[in-house]
């Protein structure tokens, strides 16, 4: 820890934080309060992933409580570890805090970030405090493991290979709308309460995300490895087009295939935005995109939390949407060109 201006000292406030965390894997030999973590190597690979999260940037304190923030912040990171096929077992937490902040507040943050420890079985085994001119940033990296002929990557994917997705898209990126369009109402008036009954799923699809664990088990039951996989962070069209790039290959979607829950339909026309936008790019949705051999599909045909949205092509076809009228369209990252329909 360097620097904290916290009234505590330096032991005392990082004890404070991190004390109720219990250490739940055998191979987390060594956790908080020595010099490094220390854990147990084994047979299997082991996978590491970062996000950082920036106030101002990727969230907004006048809307997003710590507790939840806390807990997305470690999800955002399970779900790279699940869309590599793995396990993820332990995270470690930077986290740059300016004098605006109390003890307190960064007690609910780690609060959020106990409750997704618990829930998916991590262990936080360190972190480092330090302090920031402004605003908060959090720092999160986690450590998985995965049997090296069991990991799946972007490059896999082969021609005329299944495009499946997990779950519903485009809920995330709808609550968020919510909340930015009470924010603004509120600080043009605020007396004026938020008003947020009614949108339930997409608030929580976007407060309280959950990473994609369930169907990382289901896919392991039913015996199933993809060719290719990605956790849809920033939409279902970027996240394609990554498949795309990595495997050198083309994929073909239908607009009538994206799977859409019935309050996004609803509350994307109250917000005048088109529904299948919303899916194709809103992102935050920490779904799995991932393709099969056809061979496959009759072990997931009947899942409903498995739609197939498409297929691969060669890499000379192009990227492309096909629309519920028939029309091509080709897929970029804003969705699809609809200027470029052939
Ligand atoms: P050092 O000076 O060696 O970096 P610190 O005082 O920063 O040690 O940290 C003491 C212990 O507390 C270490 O085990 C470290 O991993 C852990 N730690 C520090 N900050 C955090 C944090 N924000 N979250 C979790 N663990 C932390
Ligand atoms: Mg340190």
């Amino acid at each position: 820890m360097t620097k904290n201006n916290s009234k505590l000292g330096e032991f005392s406030f990082i004890e404070k934080i991190t004390e109720n965390f219990e250490i739940k894997n055998s191979e987390s030999l060594l956790g908080i309060g020595d010099d490094s973590a220390m854990i147990e190597s084994s047979k299997l690979n082991t996978l590491v992933s970062k996000d950082l999260l920036v106030e101002g940037i990727h969230f907004d304190l006048s809307y997003t409580p710590l507790m939840h923030l806390g807990y997305k912040s470690v999800i955002v990171n399970l779900s790279d570890i699940y869309a590599m096929n793995g396990i993820p077992k332990q995270i470690v937490v930077g986290i740059a805090i300016s004098n605006r902040f109390k003890v307190d507040s960064i007690q609910e943050l780690y609060k959020g970030i106990k409750l997704a420890c618990e829930k998916y079985m991590i262990d936080l085994v360190g972190g480092d405090t330090t302090t920031s001119q402004s605003g908060l940033t959090i720092s999160i990296t986690v450590l998985g493991q995965v049997k090296k002929e069991r990991v799946v990557k972007r490059s896999g994917a082969k021609k005329n290979d299944l495009i499946v997705v997990t779950g519903d898209l485009g809920a995330a990126y709808l609550g968020l709308q919510i909340l930015k369009r009470e924010k603004e109402i509120f600080l043009d008036n605020p007396d004026v309460q938020p008003k947020l009954e009614g949108y339930d799923y997409i608030l929580q699809r976007q407060l309280k995300p959950e990473a994609p664990k369930k169907y990382f088990e289901i896919l392991n039951e039913i015996g199933i490895i993809p060719t290719s996989m990605i956790d849809i962070s920033d939409g279902l069209s970027s996240e394609l087009l990554h498949i795309s790039k990595s495997s050198k290959v083309s994929v073909k979607i239908y607009e009538d295939k994206i799977p859409i829950d019935y309050s996004v339909m609803n509350k994307a026309t109250e917000l005048n935005l088109n529904p299948i936008f919303c899916a194709l790019n809103g992102g935050e949705d920490y779904e799995l995109l991932f393709t099969i051999d056809q061979k496959e599909y009759s072990k997931l045909e009947k899942d409903p939390d498995f739609t197939i949205i498409g297929h691969i092509t060669d890499k000379s076809e192009g990227n492309f949407f096909i629309t519920n009228d028939n029309q091509a369209h080709e897929l970029t990252a804003q969705g699809w060109d609809s200027l470029k329909s052939s």
